[in-house]
């Protein structure tokens, strides 16, 4: 710590321990609006990832094992603390992501809406499944869902609450305890967590926050958790599965998109223009699941392109110039990305329909976009931008708008937008992605009863819904005799004998015969 500034020391178990004044490597947030300090915090070293870890796993066996019941009463007040503390988290996530007010609002909407779900729904979600076997008729056979152990949760600055608190909340539920380690430019965000979790008064062990770059969360990998729930950037999300692997640790990949939305001809093109471009430029175009392409039909193309001018400049950005409705980007890496993404495909002869600058020299916020006379090659039309850029590009017929959708190495979500629902619905499953929406896209990515992740380089596996709380445990079989057999009729078992050979084969004809006769025989002596 260089300016005297207190350094939140909460590293250990979740709790603020005061503010204290240390000497090791500290992160400083900003403003990135106005550049103003917001705070410090410690950088985690390896014996605090080592100690973290310890407790966690000395925690875990005590928290499962107070049930599910008990374990849903710290969620519920969790959630009671998440509602006392808004303003706070509000005020936070505008602060330091520089968000606008109303999309805080609504991500900390979808978080609440997350923690309710299982609290409301847990019960059901993690019940016992009694499964009958035929081969086994004699016992009872049940699929219980057993806790990883220690679930290390690495979240991104984007949409730094819900995607902190949705993975955290379903690993405690499950009856893990958990590692936590926040974005370097979210460890506000991250301290309003621990606060929250803090006041909830789980047991010290089950939750630790340890802030750092990429090497803490690395060396958080090599401390050896259970299971890995990520959610970040393809390359990061690449080097985590290398070093899970080396362990055979299991991994939730959430990463990035490049998402398209596909205009039909018969589409109502005001509506599918004011969707596009909510979805594009929501949070500034900072969403996995923004649309950064548009595949529109021919015939309606330039309807299509006036009407998303229209609502950016009625809406985004209003004829005085000043972005009324946009938020800011937030990190200096990410400005690069799309000031240079664009630069370089106006440069290849993109054509900007409106924005395409920066709302002035050294501002944060990049005009809301819209590019045409984009081609494959370029690189906009292939990595992911996320900023407020979108791409229109005009196609022959629907067959070609899924073609071009498809030809990503992405496939985290798309969207059909027609008055032909059917068809609509025919389409969609025509489309690599984990999510296809009709007539919208964006709002099933925070909604908290649906499943949510991608294919292909958008990552695996699942966070949200049933799924998501599931993919916290593994399922363990368990099985019990309803009813001693003889041991003359344990099949299986030895002796082996003529006997139970006969019976294993007439068991063959009846359960397999194709035929009704060959099913007979096995009853005939
Ligand atoms: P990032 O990959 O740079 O960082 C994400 C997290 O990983 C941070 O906490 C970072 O410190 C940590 N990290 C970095 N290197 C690491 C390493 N070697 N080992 C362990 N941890 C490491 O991503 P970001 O810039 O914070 O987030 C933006 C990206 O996240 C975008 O690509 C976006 O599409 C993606 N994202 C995906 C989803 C989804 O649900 N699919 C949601 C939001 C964001």
């Amino acid at each position: 710590m260089t300016d005297g500034t207190p350094v939140t020391d909460s590293r250990v178990n979740g709790r603020q321990r005061g503010q204290i004044r240390v000497s090791p490597q500290v992160i400083t947030a900003r403003s990135p609006v106005t550049g103003a300090v917001l705070g410090q915090v410690a950088v985690a070293t390896r014996l605090q990832v080592q100690d973290a870890m310890a407790e966690a796993r000395l925690g875990r066996m005590a928290w499962d094992g107070i049930g599910l019941a008990r374990r849903l009463s710290f969620i519920r007040a969790l959630r009671d603390a998440l509602y006392r503390q808004q303003d706070r988290i509000i005020g936070t996530l505008v602060a330091e992501q520089g968000k606008l007010q109303q999309e805080a609002l609504l991500e900390y909407l979808a978080t609440m809406e997350m923690v309710d779900f299982y609290v409301r729904q847990a019960e059901r979600i993690l019940a016992p499944q009694e499964v009958s076997v035929r081969l086994l008729p004699h016992r009872r056979h049940f699929v219980i869902r057993r806790p990883y152990g220690v679930v290390l949760v690495i979240s991104p600055w984007n949409y730094p609450l819900y995607l902190s608190v949705g993975p955290i909340v379903a690993a405690l539920t499950a009856g893990n305890s958990v590692l936590f380690k926040p974005s370097e430019y979210a460890t506000q965000i991250g301290e309003a967590i621990a606060g929250v979790v803090a006041e909830a008064e789980f047991p010290d062990e089950v939750f630790h926050i340890l802030h750092g770059y990429g090497e803490v969360g690395a060396m958080m990998i090599e401390a050896h958790p259970d299971h890995i729930c990520f959610t970040g950037s393809v390359s990061t999300g690449k080097q985590i599965a290398r070093a899970a692997a080396e362990k055979l640790i299991p991994v939730t990949l959430e990463l990035g998109g490049k998402d398209a939305a596909i205009v039909l001809h018969d589409a109502d093109i005001e509506r599918a223009a004011a969707g596009i471009v909510w979805s594009g430029i929501f949070n500034a175009g900072q969403t996995c699941a923004s649309v950064e392409r548009v595949y529109a039909d021919r015939r309606i193309a330039d309807r299509l392109i006036t009407a998303m001018k229209h609502v950016v400049e009625q809406y985004v950005q209003p004829p005085d110039g000043a972005p009324a409705s946009l938020a800011a980007l937030t990190t200096p890496a990410q400005r690069k990305v799309v000031e240079s993404q664009v630069q370089e495909a106006v440069a290849a002869g993109a054509e900007v329909v409106t924005g395409g600058r920066w709302a002035a020299d050294g501002s944060p916020f990049f005009m809301p976009t819209i590019l045409t006379n984009v081609t494959p090659e370029m690189r906009i039309c292939q990595e992911e931008t996320f900023g407020p850029v979108i791409l229109v590009v005009p196609v022959k017929d629907a067959a070609e708008a899924v073609r071009l959708s498809n030809a990503s190495t992405f496939g985290l979500t798309a969207s059909i937008w027609t008055e032909d629902r059917d068809y609509g619905l025919w389409l969609a499953e025509r489309l690599q992605t984990g999510t296809v929406s009709i007539n919208e896209h964006l709002l099933v990515s925070g909604v908290a009863e649906m499943p949510w992740g991608g294919v292909k380089e958008s990552g695996y596996g699942r966070t949200q819904g049933a799924e998501g709380l599931l993919g916290m445990t593994y399922s363990q079989v368990v099985t019990v005799d309803r009813f001693r057999l003889p041991r003359a009729l344990e099949l299986f078992w030895y002796p082996y004998t003529p006997f139970k050979r006969a019976l294993i084969r007439r068991g063959i004809h009846a359960l397999y015969g194709p035929t009704w006769r060959d099913r007979l025989r096995a009853l005939l002596p």
